[in-house]
């Protein structure tokens, strides 16, 4: 019989063959789920970064940090702002106006 024959040869050759077979299957499944993971992470990753430019568009600036000048209420740009170091603190001020107002303070 044909088919005996065949399944005798396999089963000779022992689990070889079927092995590489099942060890071919798992490689493509891990081909798949590396795939979905990078696209998976791609997705995150762009709702991350998407949330992170809503963040940055609310702040006026385009990357600089803002501070408040505590006599006005206003934010500066902190490379713009006029400093002022009191008890360890810098204070930042939109004008001369307010750093000597805050000066005045006790
Ligand atoms: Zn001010």
């Amino acid at each position: 019989m044909q088919v005996d024959f065949y399944h005798g040869l396999l089963a000779s050759r022992g689990p070889g063959p079927r092995r590489r077979l099942m060890v071919f299957g798992w490689l493509i499944r891990f081909l798949v789920v590396m795939l979905l993971v990078r696209l998976v992470w791609r997705f995150v990753g762009g709702l991350i970064q998407g949330a992170a430019r809503r963040q940055t568009q609310a702040v006026p600036a385009k990357g600089l940090p803002l501070v408040r000048d505590p006599v006005c209420d206003t934010y500066v740009d902190q490379a713009r702002a006029l400093t002022l170091r009191r008890k360890g603190e810098t204070h930042y001020f939109c004008s001369e106006h307010c750093r000597t107002e805050f000066k005045q303070r006790p």
